[in-house]
């Protein structure tokens, strides 16, 4: 009996075919197997239940990355042939459809790393068909390794032996390589010429005990190493970094010492451990010895585990926890090569760690939670990308959807792949914009696509908007930022049924030349139409009262309160002696430089303004994230305060003035700070609820999804899933796409694809 199995979804590159050689043999049957551009297509011909056996065990078990879509399956007239071959693909497109993403060392090469009798014995750049580097060493297509950085290192016999043998792990990897024949580590001056030492790793580890900051260069790109037990060393590494307070992520040796200094379920020591080996946000012990430098005024540390050998054996030589963080100034994009970063990797360490396996794209790490049973992506980037989210809607024409400002991503449409980008960060300089593009030409090249379609966000000034208007003539569609949010949710959830679409973050433009940010939708990718939200305030001196909260706070007791604002203060605090009051009540007076925004991030602002005394922030969302790890404090969990929905305008709105004469007479009467901080969470999801009702009545929808940059503080989310779930709504959530703007590509593309006529 002979059958043809014809397989599709992410099935190239990934060890499948020597997967499908290993089952086939086990099973005792004949054939071949073969890629082509719509998949792998394998021949099999044997006894019925080992054909059967084989079907079954290439669905349940198929290698680490593969993601299988679909399996059809058609009976062939037998040809009596005997043995199984791996067939050379005829068709050369099929060579060109999926890259893999970075993948974590795996067990196999682990046990050999450190194993003595090995030959590849402490060779920092070990790898194998299940693990390596992918996607930041590939040039062109077809992946194979002419066109990637190892071409320049021609494998020794052994090495070559492996990759032609289909039994053998190595078996077409195409970054395999021994210490004889492939790349070579080393410890470098400042000019980057090699010191000599005996062992660069054993004499990396010693610095690092010492103090020193190390930089290393890694798979995507340079980090910044140092002792995350002495607060001293991590001080000075923020002052180098200009990074006053946003957390640094750590590497942990193992799963073992992650358990000792925080609190690891099964489902996130998992994820740790996952190929894709994120940062993961976990919480910390109470007795957690990480200097609280590493995480200032937070309960969460983000941890990752060793992804490459280097950093299995650096880290099995220093044994004590170390920052990781990405070798850049602040704001600036990840230094990836030596030669033209060399200044910027000099200049924020104490030695550098180099190897001379190229970089050809840059990639951040990613930065991930479990959060209700399921991972939750806050950053997708390496061992994520360039995986497509394979979708239900299908792109006429290729798209290119550009993102944000913000944590920007792009995302290029090719059928129903939705190819979103790496972390390219926020787009608000130059070194950044570089990386956009060259992020985009590179992602072109790679999947051969050509987009006929650009979609950006509504604000005419994101450099992703002037970048797709320059390029798109009259392809270019624009999105609201806030409709997009919720596009990327639905796309998440690969659902695109009409919704009620809660949309609520820091800031984006909206239709109105307003700031929105706490905005209700109803509506499909068709039309989603902003039926309500939080009520206009003003934001004085604009993107200055992002960077302080007090300015909000005062925006918003001037709302709810008049020219009186200041006596409500009275009892509670002092109303900013050092910043410039008078001045903001003038502009508040003559409307002076006051956008109005809708913003539930400001108002986040605000609260945490007049609750934890916050003046000024460093990093989008501090206040907020303050408030609510003190909040998780709370212990009375049924009180909230009360937000009126009323009806303005044509619109349903939130008006927050009640809430901040609860908090101000709370704060007057001693109630502990997490507890108001709590109420006003509460408070938030419960109006939520409450809006949802109103819209549930009246258009007939009882599906919501949540999106937007607010939703990743997760006491909030918590709180209005559960209480929305309770009033029988069902509720879309983000997880295979950040919920902050990282997502917005992703809501672009789909948009897009939705609406492309062609
Ligand atoms: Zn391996
Ligand atoms: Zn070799
Ligand atoms: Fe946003």
């Amino acid at each position: 009996m002979r059958r043809k199995l014809s397989v599709r979804g992410v099935v190239q590159g990934v060890g499948f075919r020597p997967f499908v050689f290993n089952l086939a043999c086990q099973c005792g049957l004949a054939g071949n197997v073969y890629n082509e551009a719509a998949g792998v297509y394998i021949e099999i011909e044997g006894f019925p239940d080992a054909l059967d056996e084989f079907t079954r065990r290439l669905q349940g078990e198929p290698p680490p990355l593969a993601r299988i879509q679909e399996v059809r399956s058609e009976e062939i007239p037998a040809t009596g042939e005997s043995g199984f071959e791996i067939l050379l693909s005829r068709d050369t497109r099929a060579r060109s459809t999926l890259i893999p993403p970075d993948i974590a060392t795996c067990a196999a090469c682990r046990r050999e790393l450190f194993d003595p009798g090995d030959r590849r014995y402490r060779y920092p750049f070990i790898n194998c068909t299940h693990c390596g580097p992918r996607f930041t060493i590939v040039q062109g297509i077809p992946y194979d390794r002419p066109l990637t950085t190892m071409s320049v290192f021609p494998m020794c016999p052994d090495c070559a032996a492996e990759y032609e043998n289909p039994r053998d792990r190595r078996f077409h990897a195409q970054p395999n390589a021994c210490p004889r024949c492939g790349p070579q580590l080393q410890i470098v001056d400042s000019e980057l010429k090699g010191i000599p030492v005996e062992d660069s790793i054993t004499e990396a580890a010693q610095w690092l005990h010492e103090g020193k900051t190390l930089a290393l260069k890694g798979m995507g790109g340079f980090h910044l190493a140092c002792s995350a037990l002495d607060s001293e060393t991590v001080e000075r590494l923020r002052v180098r970094k200009r990074r006053i307070q946003k957390p640094f992520a750590i590497m942990l040796q193992d799963l073992a010492m992650a358990r000792g200094l925080c609190l690891v379920s099964d489902e996130e020591a998992r994820l740790l451990q996952s190929y894709a080996a994120p940062v993961v946000l976990l919480r910390k012990r109470p007795d957690c010895p990480v200097a609280e430098s590493v995480a200032p005024n937070l309960e969460e540390l983000g941890v990752m585990l060793p992804y490459t050998p280097l950093h299995l054996l650096l880290l099995d030589a220093v044994k004590i926890p170390l920052v990781m963080t990405s070798a850049n100034f602040s704001e600036e994009p990840i230094a990836y090569r030596e030669s033209e970063d060399r200044k910027t990797i000099v200049s924020l360490s104490d030695a550098v760690l180099l190897h001379n396996r190229v970089i050809h794209i840059r990639c951040d790490d990613s930065v991930s939670r479990i959060w209700r049973g399921r991972e939750r992506l806050v950053r997708r980037s390496r061992g994520y990308t360039p995986l497509p989210l394979v979708l239900s809607l299908r792109a006429k024409r290729p798209i290119l959807a550009c993102g944000a400002l913000l944590k920007n991503t792009f995302c290029l449409v090719k059928e129903d792949q939705f190819l979103l980008s790496h972390h390219i960060g926020d787009l608000e300089n130059l070194e950044t914009l570089r990386s956009f593009e060259e992020g985009i030409q590179h992602f072109e090249t790679l999947f051969r696509c050509r987009p006929e379609v650009m979609v950006c966000d509504l604000h005419p000034d994101y450099l992703s908007t002037r970048y797709a208007e320059k390029r798109a003539g009259d392809g270019l569609r624009m999105l609201q930022h806030h409709k997009a949010h919720i596009a990327a949710c639905m796309a998440d959830n690969n659902d695109f049924a009409p919704v009620i679409g809660v949309a609520w973050d820091g800031l984006g433009y909206g239709e109105d030349g307003k700031i929105w940010g706490g905005e209700f939708f109803v509506g499909d990718l068709s039309e989603l139409k902003r039926v309500a939200h939080l009520s206009e305030v003003p934001q004085p001196g604009g993107d200055t009262a992002t960077r302080e909260p007090w300015r909000m706070a005062l925006s918003h007791l001037h709302s709810a309160f008049g020219a009186g604002w200041r006596d409500t203060l009275e009892g509670v605090m002092a109303p900013w002696p050092k910043r410039p009051v008078a001045l903001v009540e003038s502009m508040l007076a003559q409307n002076i430089n006051l956008p109005r925004t809708t913003s539930v991030g400001r108002l986040f602002d605000a609260v945490a303004a007049l609750v934890l005394g916050i003046e000024t922030i460093t990093y989008e969302g501090e206040a907020a994230i303050y408030l609510e790890a003190l909040s998780r404090r709370a212990s009375d969990l049924d009180k909230s305060y009360p937000f009126s929905i009323i009806h303005r305008n044509g619109h349903l709105q939130v008006a927050p003035e009640e809430v901040f004469q609860r908090v101000l007479r709370d704060l007057k009467a001693g109630v502990s700070r997490s507890e108001i901080g709590y109420r006003f969470h509460r408070g938030l999801a419960e109006t939520i609820v409450a809006v949802a009702g109103r819209l549930r009545e009246e258009h007939r929808l009882s599906r919501v999804a949540l999106s937007g940059g607010v939703f990743q503080n997760t006491l909030l989310s918590d709180l209005t899933v559960s209480l929305l779930e309770e009033a029988a709504f069902q509720v879309l959530t983000h997880s295979q796409v950040p919920t902050n703007d990282g997502g917005i590509a992703l809501g672009q593309a789909a948009w897009a694809a939705w609406n492309d006529q062609g």
